[in-house]
């Protein structure tokens, strides 16, 4: 379980970890990514917490575990780049601070964790509620930390795969 603040290297550290030890890696943040993008892409209003959590349960999402290669589908529809876009950085904090769908992805999360460890690999899992929440048995937990500086390098050098883009307040 690896938790810590954005821009702390939780995704590089996690991602590097699994590979490393040939385990298996879960993008908690590319859910809440992947459904934001669906919710925008509805037209549904990310700041109006009610109408999100009414349709929290809607999109079917799937998250690949290869540390190699990691993905994100909604209604198989392939995400994973588009989650990265400034307009999805800035609406994410609001649709993952509703309960409704916290609920819905930290069972997800927990499925995805008990599966893989069912089949006998291990897993990395990070994301900021790990260690509490979703997994809070977890055999190795990580609070990984950095200096201001480095989260702010890191927040700039991730927001570089979106041209134009400026930085996100999460
Ligand atoms: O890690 P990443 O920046 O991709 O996460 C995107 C956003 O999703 C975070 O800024 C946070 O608002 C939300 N998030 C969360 N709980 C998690 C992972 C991400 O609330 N476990």
């Amino acid at each position: 379980a690896v938790d810590g603040p954005s821009g702390s290297g939780k995704s590089t550290a996690a991602r590097g970890v699994a590979a490393n030890l040939g385990l298996r890696y879960l993008d908690t943040g590319a859910m809440y990514r992947a459904l934001t993008w669906w919710m925008m892409q509805q037209g549904i209003p990310v700041n109006d917490a009610q109408q999100v959590a009414a349709q929290a349960g809607r999109p079917a999402i799937e998250v690949g575990t290869d540390p190699g290669q990691p993905w994100v589908t909604v209604d198989d529809t392939d995400v994973t780049g588009l989650i990265r876009t400034r307009e999805v950085s800035n609406a994410v904090s609001a649709v993952a601070s509703v309960p409704a769908v916290r609920a819905r992805l930290v069972a997800l999360q927990q499925a995805i964790i008990a599966q893989t460890c069912a089949g006998g690999s291990g897993i990395v899992a990070e994301g900021r509620d790990i260690g509490t929440v979703v997994a809070p048995d977890a055999p190795v937990k990580v609070f990984l930390i950095a200096s201001e500086t480095a989260r702010a390098e890191r927040r700039s050098a991730d927001l570089a795969t979106d041209p134009g883009a400026t930085p996100a307040v999460t």
